[in-house]
C-alpha cells in the first residue's frame, strides 16, 4: 500500500498478519522456556506448523555444524491480555508523550484528551491503526491478544489474521436512555458474529469501568451474557474509589464536564471491588484490568471469586503510579496476566510485550524470571483466559525466537533483545528480514 493511502505507515518489513506460510524448520537455541521450565541447549523442530521435536541438553557443537536456524532463546508466544488496538494510530495524530507531566487532574484529563482523538479517525484509518498495533505486536513475539474494541472494528482484522484473538465489545454509558441501546447492540453484535466464528477467535464484552459504565449496563452484561468472557478496567486510579465510596473527586468533575449528573442514588458507597462483587461481575470469566489501587479486603474478594487480573507495566510507568500490588496478587494465587494497554499510555506509543516484560522486571527485580516468563505468556491466567501457549511435542506452534547478547535467561529480560521469528497457530506472523529460507 502506498504511504499516502496509509497515514500510519503500518508496513513493517517481515510482517504477514494473515500468516500465509506454515512454518517448518529446525532451530537450535541456548535456552527455551517451555511454559513451566527453563531448558538449556535446545533443539526444536516444527513441521508444517506442528512441534515434532523438543530436546534439551543437545550437543550444540555437533548440531551447529548442521546449519540449523541458530537463536538465543525460544519462548511460547506472548499473550497480551489487554489492549485497545484502535488507538494505535494516536502517534500519527500527535501522540500522548507531551501530555505526560502536564496534568492537573491527572488521569481524568488524559481520558478527555484520548476521547477527543477517536472521532478524528475514519473507519479506514481505524482499521489501519488496528493493523499497525497488530504488526508491532507480531514483531515483538506476541501470538495472543485480548482487545477492548469501541466499535469492534478489530474483529475482521483478527479473524483474517493468524493471531489467537479475544475481541471484547466495549460498553460505556452513565445512566442515559442510550444505555439500553448499547446493551441491545452488544447482543446483536454477539449474535451476528458468533456464527461461523473461526476457532482462534472468541467474543466477549468489555464494560469500560465502574466510573464510566452505569449500574444498569453492568447488571445487564452479567444477566444477559453469563457465559461470555468479560473484562473491565478496575481501580486504575484512586479517584475511582472516591467516586464510588463518596460521590466525590476528579471523576465526579470529569462526568460533570461531559454534562452528566452524578446523583446520590448512583453512588454505591462501597469500594469498586465490593461493588462489582455485589453485582455478580467477579467470576472466573472476568478479567480485571490494572487493579492498581487495591486494599487487603479487595484482594481477598478477588481471590475468593476466581476473577483474573491483568497488569500493564508500561502504562503504570507512564502515569508514575505507586508500586503495583503484583507480589500480593501472586502470593494469593490470583490468576494474573500482562498487557500493553494502548499506544496512548506508553511512552513512544509502541506496543511490545517484550517491553512490558522488561518493565515488570524493573519494577520487581526479585521475582523469579520463570514466574515472569509464565506471566507474559498467559500461563498464570485462569482456565477461561489461559492460552495454549507452551512448547510441547504434538502442539501447533505458538512461539517466538529471540537473539540477545548474553546467554542467561535473566539477561534476556534486562538486556535489549530482538525477535527473530513469530509463529502463531503454526503460521509465520513475523520473520526478521535477516532470515533467509
Ligand atoms: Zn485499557
Amino acid at each position: 500500500m502506498a504511504s499516502d493511502e496509509n497515514p500510519f505507515h503500518s508496513e513493517i518489513p517481515g510482517i504477514d498478519l494473515k500468516g500465509e506460510e506454515r512454518f517448518s524448520g529446525k532451530v537450535l537455541a541456548d535456552w527455551a522456556f517451555d511454559g513451566e521450565h527453563i531448558l538449556s541447549n535446545v533443539l526444536l523442530e516444527v513441521s508444517e506448523g506442528e512441534i515434532t521435536t523438543l530436546q534439551s541438553e543437545v550437543d550444540v557443537d555437533y548440531l551447529n555444524s548442521k546449519k540449523l536456524l541458530r537463536v538465543s532463546a525460544i519462548l511460547p508466544g506472548f499473550f497480551n491480555a489487554h489492549c485497545h488496538l484502535d488507538l494505535s494510530g494516536i502517534n500519527a495524530l500527535g501522540g500522548m508523550d507531551d501530555f505526560k507531566y502536564e496534568f492537573t487532574d491527572g488521569f481524568t484529563e488524559w481520558l478527555e484528551i484520548v476521547r477527543g482523538y477517536r472521532p478524528q479517525e475514519s473507519p479506514k484509518e481505524l482499521k489501519n491503526a488496528v493493523r499497525l498495533g497488530l504488526s508491532q505486536l507480531a514483531q515483538s513475539g506476541t501470538t495472543g491478544i485480548v482487545d477492548f474494541s469501541a466499535d469492534a472494528i478489530s474483529l475482521s482484522e483478527l479473524e483474517s489474521s493468524a493471531f489467537n484473538g479475544i475481541i471484547l465489545k466495549e460498553l460505556i454509558g452513565w445512566s442515559s436512555p442510550r444505555d439500553r441501546e448499547a446493551i441491545n447492540s452488544a447482543r446483536d453484535w454477539i449474535e451476528a458474529n458468533s456464527k461461523n466464528l473461526p476457532a482462534h477467535i472468541q467474543l466477549g464484552l468489555a464494560p469500560h469501568a465502574p466510573y464510566s459504565t452505569s449500574k444498569f449496563l453492568l447488571e445487564e452484561s452479567v444477566s444477559q451474557f453469563p457465559n461470555y468472557l468479560q473484562s473491565i478496567h478496575l481501580c486504575e486510579d484512586p479517584g475511582e474509589r472516591e467516586l464510588l465510596e463518596r460521590g466525590e473527586g476528579p471523576f465526579k468533575e470529569f462526568l460533570n464536564r461531559l454534562g452528566l449528573e452524578v446523583r446520590l442514588d448512583q453512588i454505591p458507597q462501597e469500594s469498586p471491588v465490593e461493588y462489582l462483587d455485589r453485582l455478580g461481575l467477579l467470576t472466573p470469566r472476568t478479567l480485571l484490568v490494572h487493579c492498581n489501587d487495591l486494599n487487603e479486603r479487595d484482594l481477598d474478594l478477588i481471590a475468593d471469586s476466581g476473577a483474573n487480573i491483568v497488569f500493564c507495566p508500561n502504562t503504570h510507568f507512564y502515569f508514575d503510579r505507586p508500586a503495583h500490588p503484583l507480589p500480593m496478587i501472586l502470593d494469593r494465587g490470583i490468576p494474573v496476566g500482562l498487557g500493553t494497554d494502548s499506544s496512548a499510555s506508553i511512552s513512544g506509543g509502541l506496543l511490545s510485550m517484550y517491553e512490558e516484560l522488561h518493565q515488570v522486571r524493573n519494577f520487581f527485580p526479585d521475582i523469579d524470571p520463570k514466574i515472569l516468563f509464565k506471566l507474559s505468556v498467559g500461563g498464570l491466567l485462569g482456565e477461561y483466559w489461559r492460552p495454549p501457549h507452551c512448547l510441547k511435542v504434538g502442539q501447533i506452534a505458538n512461539i517466538s525466537l529471540w537473539h540477545h547478547t548474553d546467554d542467561k535467561p535473566s539477561d534476556f529480560i534486562s538486556l535489549p533483545a530482538y525477535c527473530f521469528l513469530t509463529v502463531s497457530q503454526g503460521r509465520c506472523l513475523y520473520k526478521h528480514p535477516d532470515i533467509t529460507d
